[in-house]
């Protein structure tokens, strides 16, 4: 059975390959995503069957190359590997991508390969098609991306932030993890890479979710506390809807702006495990709250 990031991969390989600079830029993403990109040997291993089949397409659209190693039957399932060994084969690509020869040991993110707006798109899916993946939103939010270099997991990390991305990284044995857990960001990315049928089941397991959960809440726990929370809870997210339709959230602050985020997506939270998801103190989350609560204030009076 497909596993959901095995689902999200063969969405993103029904993506056409259409302008040689997308077709490019994703395979470069592919190349710093993936187990070996060296001045002698380039080497891609995936089980997934989209993506192998991709694989050849994309070398041969962005350099007119072939592989030197590739599996004879890609549906034969297990281990699929794609590599390059001919040092001319791939002194091509590295001077497409703007390597200096002699200094090619630690990979930088080419920015100039990345400059149109489609073009990053499609970097982040040769990523992703190479070195990411993303849990069952039925479990948990995460999705992640992994490469062996330094200084592309730091520039990765720019690069989505410069697209409205909070991502977090963490270092796991020789790997560099970039990683984002709201499931909001998670669909985001999705959709701009190319997977909006995959966004919109990690939002509807997550509507779903919310749903179980208050059940949950309400047989489990204590009902005057329970009430007492979803009645602050309820005016919270009112407050919040309040200046999202007047001043707009764009004009918080920015830990504002987060808090009013947390509450809005997580409506069956209580004080302190919001605080919790949002990794401040019960009293700063508080303070934040009656903030927020404040702020809307005015407009109520004024109706
Ligand atoms: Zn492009």
């Amino acid at each position: 059975m497909l596993s959901f990031a095995g689902g999200v991969k063969a969405e993103l390989c029904q993506e056409r390959l259409r302008k040689s600079c997308c077709t490019r830029a994703e395979l470069y993403g592919v190349l710093l995503f993936c187990n070996l990109f060296t001045p002698t040997h380039i080497r891609i291993t995936t089980q997934c069957v989209p993506f192998a089949q991709r694989l050849p397409r994309l070398l041969r659209k962005a350099f007119s190359l072939s592989f030197d190693v590739q599996p004879e039957d890609v549906n034969a399932g297990g281990k699929l590997k794609f590599e390059l060994t001919d040092p001319t084969k791939i002194a091509v690509i590295m001077d497409a991508y703007g390597y200096a020869r002699e200094n090619s040991l630690s990979h930088h993110i080419n920015l100039a390969v990345l400059e149109e707006d489609c073009c990053r798109a499609a970097f982040l899916r040769g990523a992703f098609l190479a070195g990411g993946s993303v849990t069952d939103p039925e479990k948990r939010y995460h999705l992640e991306l992994v490469t062996n270099h330094l200084y592309v997991q730091r520039e990765l990390m720019a690069l989505l932030q410069e697209l409205g991305f909070a991502p977090k990284g963490i270092t796991r044995s020789a790997n560099f993890v970039t990683y984002l857990k709201r499931s909001e960001a998670i669909a985001d990315l999705l959709t701009t890479i190319g997977a909006p049928l995959a966004a919109m089941e990690i939002m509807n397991a997550k509507v779903e979710k919310h749903l179980r959960n208050g059940v949950n809440r309400w047989s489990n726990c204590d009902v005057a506390n329970v009430d007492k929370a979803v009645d602050a809870a309820q005016s919270q997210i009112e407050a919040i809807r309040r200046i999202q339709e007047t001043v707009g959230l764009d004009a918080l602050p920015d830990k504002l702006r987060e808090t009013a985020l947390f509450r809005l997506e997580n409506p069956e939270l209580s004080l302190s495990q919001l605080a919790q998801l949002a990794q401040v103190s019960k009293s700063c989350m508080n303070h934040r709250l009656r903030k927020l609560m404040e702020m809307a204030r005015p407009e109520e009076e004024a109706t």
